[in-house]
């Protein structure tokens, strides 16, 4: 294993929240790491509704969810955050010396004085296709992301489902599989059009299959696969062998490992205060979606304002020595250096 990455504050979660926090603690001087679990930032708004229109972010009066996106990540840039994408934070221990380890499931480690969960509806997850079973194969033979394209290499690849992802997949593992099986239960797709007439070009050209159906039984053992049954809408089943399953049924948000970590949990949330939005373990806050006090609103304003009290309450954390000035961005050629702009 490597040696932990150390920094000032970990942020569990790159929703809009999570991004904001990164301006709020870099205007104190704090450095941070995001990790999320999806391959992009962004959270709900640009995993659920990236297209759909936002009224109400102040000073912007139509903005979609992945137009916020961009320009939070735009307003966060002078301070560098690092992003770890495609990792989801299982471990969250106190260190004797004090400060935080963190452990996500690819084994990054990260070492922190603050830990800052802004994790939202919980952390997203694939949904699994109701096939008996399958739990057997998963992580062997079936799985629900590509993470290295050469495990697929001279496979049999059956890809199942309509959207973005199974068209995406269909396209980039068509040239190093040994074939692609494309599977979905109506000949209609929710992916780009383009992906869609790429993919029709290929099994007219006799480059990969399409069948329409669903998966009714996995064939294999000790977890390793050799063939699927698909049954289509007329009851008939085909056998198709195969050594990779790859179901793409959309993602659904759950709470996920913050369950274990020892923290107060109210119906889900993370109950905080209103000064520091602190959970019950010092030195752990948490912001947006995720945390609950009375008269919590669940949108994203109320996540901007949370992430700048709890910097000012960071800051005790990282600079105990330090004494915190209050200053505005607007007349201050400290802040404005730090924001490259001075
Ligand atoms: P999220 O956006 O939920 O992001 C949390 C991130 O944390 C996720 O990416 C998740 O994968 C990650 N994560 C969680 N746990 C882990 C873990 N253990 N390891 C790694 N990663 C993890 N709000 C408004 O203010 N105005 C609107 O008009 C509005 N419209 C909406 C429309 C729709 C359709 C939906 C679904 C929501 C809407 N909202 C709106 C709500 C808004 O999107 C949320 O309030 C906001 O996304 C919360 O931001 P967040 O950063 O707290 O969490």
């Amino acid at each position: 294993t490597k040696s932990p990455i150390a920094t000032d504050v970990a942020i569990i979660g790159a929703g809009p929240v999570g991004l904001f926090a990164v301006f709020e603690l870099g205007l104190l001087d704090m450095k941070a790491h995001l990790i999320d679990i999806l391959d992009k930032p962004g959270g709900q708004c640009a995993e659920l509704y990236p297209e759909k229109p936002i009224y109400d972010i102040p000073a912007l009066p139509v903005v979609t969810g992945q137009e916020l996106t961009d320009r939070l990540l735009e307003q966060i840039a002078p301070f560098q955050p690092t992003f770890h994408y495609g990792h989801m934070v299982e471990r969250l221990e106190r260190l004797p010396e004090g400060g935080f380890r963190l452990g996500t499931d690819q084994g990054l480690e990260i070492e922190a004085k603050v830990v800052v969960i802004a994790a939202g509806g919980g952390s997203f997850q694939p949904k699994r296709p109701p096939i008996a079973g399958i739990e057997d194969y998963e992580g062997k033979s079936v799985f629900y992301a590509v993470r290295r394209m050469e495990e697929f290499r001279d496979r049999d690849v059956v890809i199942v489902g309509g959207g973005d992802s199974a068209l995406d997949w269909t396209l980039n593992l068509q040239p190093l599989a040994r074939r692609v099986t494309l599977i979905h239960r109506r000949d209609a797709f929710r992916a780009a059009p383009d992906s869609v007439k790429k993919m029709r070009a290929l099994v007219e050209a006799g480059k990969m299959d399409f069948m329409l159906g669903q998966v009714s039984t996995l064939t294999g053992s000790d977890g390793e696969l050799s063939a699927i049954t698909v049954r289509a809408d007329d009851k008939s089943e085909t056998l198709i062998s195969c050594d990779r399953l790859l179901p793409f049924f959309g993602l659904t948000m759950k709470l996920g490992p913050v369950a274990n970590w020892g923290l107060n949990l109210d119906e889900n949330l993370i109950p905080v205060d209103t000064e520091k939005f602190e959970t019950s373990e010092p030195g752990i806050f948490a912001i947006g979606d995720i945390n609950t006090y009375p008269g919590k609103l669940k949108l994203i304003l109320s996540g901007f304002h949370e992430a700048a009290l709890m910097a000012q309450a960071a800051h005790r954390i990282v600079y105990p020595e330090k004494r915190l000035v209050f200053q505005y961005t607007t007349s201050s050629t400290s802040l404005q250096k730090k924001l490259g702009v001075a």
